[in-house]
Parts: structure tokens; C-alpha cells; sequence
């Protein structure tokens, strides 16, 4: 089974301020990893770290066995090139606050454009299979919608098909619920519920502790940088 994050002493500084302080994780395959923590602990950081969307300056992250961001030879390790990189990049899907969908294609456009470039997909497998995701997250009736006229809720369930269309390890949350109306909020924690349960490898920084309760193996907990505290999300949350 694949989706093995190993994160080993990272620090990361933004000028002097260190925004990661030696931080080490194994998140097992399958598993449901939540990040609380205040605003500024580092929390988004972590996140854009694992998908080397931050280059980190001690430590090393891994995914399979495989460097993120760097390439071991002998005892050495090299930075990959940035199209290596956009390589390494399609296999963790990444879903941000605020969708990031294409406005000026339609849902099955957004669909299907990354898997006929990455995956080597036809198009009419990527058709086929951005229907099942269509499936997967309720809004089959909208393939022919364009982006911009979905609910926040909707744009969001998309942009989870979207990255889930290219088949990945893993897959990253940002606070995928902070930019939504209140009444949206529960039909993107549902889908996110249902890959929970598909045993795909999932880190959600989310300040919802509700589902944090309900859904994750670990729940880890940042203060200005560092963790505080990690384990199940009994052990974290329920204590007195
Ligand atoms: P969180 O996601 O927990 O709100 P962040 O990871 O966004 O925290 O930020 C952690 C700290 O690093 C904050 O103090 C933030 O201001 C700082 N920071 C984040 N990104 C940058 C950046 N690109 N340049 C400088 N400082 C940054
Ligand atoms: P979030 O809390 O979702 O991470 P932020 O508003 O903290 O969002 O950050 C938005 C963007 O600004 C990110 O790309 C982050 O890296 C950058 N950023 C955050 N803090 C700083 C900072 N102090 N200086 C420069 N860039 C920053």
C-alpha cells in the first residue's frame, strides 16, 4: 500500500523566524492526519513543505521512499529540476482554501485536463473516469456547469475530483472549509469523510475539531512552529 509520509527534523525560516522547528512525523498509509494549531503556528507551512512548495532549510521529507524535492545519489542528496519536480508534484493532491478551480472551463473540462497531460489518459478514459469522481463527490449533474457559476461548496467538491483525478498518494488539505459559508461546510467534510474511508493517506489542517474527532488517526497539535502534542485524536482531544 503507498502513501507513506516520513517527515524527519525539519526547520524551516522565513528570515530569522523559524516558521517549522524539528518537526518529525510518520503518517502511515491510509491514514487521517489533522493539523490544529493557531493562526502563524506553521500549520500551512508543514503542509506546502510536504508538496515542496517550500523548499526547507534542515531535515527531509519523504513519500514512499522517494526524497520530495530531491534526488539521493550515494550519500548526497540534489535538488530536482523544476520540471522533476512538477513530476514528483502530481502524485499528492493539494486542495486550497479557495478552490482554484479553472473559472473559464467547464467542471468536466477541469476534470479531465491534468490526467490527459500527466497520466497519458485518452480522452475518453478521462471522461469516463471524471465521471466516477463526479460520482464520488455528488455533482454528476454538473459536468457541463462552468466553475464560476458553483456554490463555494460545490467549487470545493470539484477541486477535490480535480486532484483526485490524477490518482495521488496522498492528499493535502488547507483549510478546505475556512473560505465557506457556514451551511456549505458539512457537504466538503462529507466527501473528505468518504476518502477517509478509502484509505487514501489524507493531512487536513482544518480548525474544525468536530471532525477531527470523528475522522482522524492522529491528530498533531502546533505551537510557533513546533508540535505540542500528537496521538489519536482521543488522546489530544478529550483529555480534561
Ligand atoms: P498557519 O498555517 O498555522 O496559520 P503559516 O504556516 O501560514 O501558519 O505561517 C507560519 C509563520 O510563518 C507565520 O508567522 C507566517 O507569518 C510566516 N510565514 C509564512 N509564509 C511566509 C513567507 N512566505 N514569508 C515570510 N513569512 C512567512
Ligand atoms: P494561510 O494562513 O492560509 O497560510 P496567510 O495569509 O498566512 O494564509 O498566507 C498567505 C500567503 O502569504 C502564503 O503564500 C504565505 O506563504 C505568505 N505569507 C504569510 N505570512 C507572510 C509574511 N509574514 N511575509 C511574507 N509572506 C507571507
Amino acid at each position: 500500500q503507498t502513501g507513506h509520509i516520513s517527515i524527519t527534523g525539519v526547520s524551516k525560516y522565513f528570515g530569522r523566524h523559524k516558521a517549522l522547528d524539528n518537526i518529525s512525523l510518520e503518517l502511515e498509509p491510509g491514514s487521517v492526519t489533522v493539523i490544529l494549531g493557531p493562526s502563524g503556528s506553521g500549520k500551512s507551512t508543514l503542509l506546502r513543505a510536504i508538496n515542496h512548495l517550500e523548499r526547507v532549510d534542515e531535515g527531509f521529507i519523504q513519500i514512499d521512499g522517494d526524497y520530495i524535492g530531491y534526488r539521493q545519489v550515494g550519500d548526497k542528496l540534489y535538488e530536482l529540476k523544476e520540471k522533476e519536480i512538477l513530476r514528483q508534484r502530481v502524485n499528492v493532491g493539494y486542495v486550497f482554501q479557495n478552490f482554484n478551480l479553472f473559472p473559464h472551463l467547464t467542471v468536466l473540462e477541469n476534470l479531465i485536463e491534468a490526467p490527459i497531460a500527466h497520466k497519458k489518459l485518452n480522452r475518453k478514459e478521462a471522461i469516463e473516469q471524471a465521471y466516477q469522481l463526479l460520482d464520488v463527490v455528488g455533482l454528476r449533474n454538473k459536468a457541463d456547469a462552468w466553475s464560476r457559476h458553483l456554490s463555494g461548496g460545490q467549487q470545493q467538491r470539484i477541486a477535490i475530483a480535480r486532484a483526485l483525478a490524477l490518482r495521488p498518494r496522498v492528499m493535502l488539505f488547507d483549510e478546505p472549509t475556512s473560505a465557506l459559508d457556514p451551511e456549505l461546510v458539512g457537504e466538503v467534510l462529507d466527501v473528505i469523510k468518504k476518502l477517509a474511508r478509502s484509505g487514501t493517506t489524507l493531512v487536513v489542517v482544518t480548525h474544525e475539531i468536530g471532525f477531527a474527532r470523528e475522522v482522524a488517526d492522529n491528530v498533531v497539535f502546533m505551537v510557533d512552529g513546533k508540535i505540542v502534542e500528537q496521538g489519536s485524536s482521543d488522546e489530544v482531544l478529550n483529555h480534561p
